[in-house]
C-alpha cells in the first residue's frame, strides 16, 4: 500500500517582518509558527487517530474526531490561502486588473462596492472567523463568504480564491481590540496577482469539468 500524505506547514512566502508596518513581525510569527502550525499537527494527528482504529479495528467517536478533522483541515487550507494572498505594500497594487478586475465588476458593479461588502463581512463576524471571495464554477459568480471558526458557513465545491483572517490572533498584537484598523490595513498587502492567477486557474477547471 501506498505510503500515507499528511499535511505540512509551508513556509511564508516573504519575510517575517514584510508586511510591516500593516502586520507586526510579532504578529506573524505567533500566527504561522504557533498557529498555523498547531492546525497542521491537529489535522494530522486526527488523521492518525483515524488510522489507529482502523489498524487495531476499535470503535472511536467520530462525531467528535470528524468535526475536529474539519475545523483543522479547514484552519491549515485557510492559512495557506491567506499567507499566499499578501505581499509587502511596496509591491501590493491598490487594486485588481485584468480577469479578476472583470469578474468583480461584474458581480458588484465597481472594485469600490466589493470591498465595502467584503469589509463589512471581514468587520461583521461573529467571534472567530474569516471573510473569503470565492468562486461558483457552475455560476461563474464570485460570492462572499463569511466563514466562523475555519468551516462554518462554507459553501461546498466553490472555489476559495482570496481570504482575511479575523481571529483575534490574527490583530490583536498589532490592533488590540479595533478589528476594523486591521481589515483597513490589509486592502494595502494584497497580493492582487496571486489572487488572479488563482481565479483563472478555477475557471479553466471549470471550463474542463
Ligand atoms: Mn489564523
Amino acid at each position: 500500500m501506498a505510503e500515507k500524505k499528511y499535511y505540512v506547514l509551508p513556509d511564508l512566502p516573504y519575510a517575517y517582518n514584510a508586511l510591516e508596518p500593516y502586520i507586526s513581525e510579532q504578529t506573524l510569527r505567533l500566527h504561522h509558527d504557533k498557529h498555523h502550525a498547531a492546525y497542521v499537527n491537529n489535522a494530522n494527528n486526527g488523521l492518525k487517530k483515524l488510522e489507529a482504529a482502523r489498524q487495531s479495528n476499535t470503535e472511536l467517536d467520530i462525531k467528535a474526531l470528524l468535526k475536529d478533522l474539519s475545523f483543522n483541515v479547514g484552519g491549515l487550507v485557510l492559512h495557506n490561502l491567506f499567507w499566499d494572498n499578501m505581499t509587502p505594500a511596496t509591491q501590493a497594487k491598490k487594486a485588481p486588473s485584468g480577469t479578476l478586475a472583470d469578474v468583480i465588476n461584474g458581480e458588484f458593479g465597481s472594485f469600490d462596492r466589493f470591498k465595502k461588502e467584503f469589509t463589512q463581512a471581514a468587520n461583521s463576524a461573529e467571534g472567530s472567523g474569516w471573510a473569503a471571495l470565492s468562486f461558483c464554477k457552475k455560476t461563474r459568480r464570485p460570492i462572499i463568504m463569511q466563514v466562523e471558526k475555519h468551516n462554518v458557513n462554507v459553501y461546498p465545491a466553490f472555489e476559495i480564491i482570496m481570504v482575511l483572517d479575523i481571529w483575534e490572533h490574527a490583530y490583536y498584537v498589532d490592533y488590540k481590540n479595533e478589528r476594523a484598523k486591521f481589515v483597513d490595513a490589509f486592502w494595502n498587502v494584497i497580493n492582487w496577482g496571486k489572487v488572479n492567477d488563482r481565479l483563472e486557474m478555477v475557471i479553466k477547471e471549470g471550463n474542463q469539468s
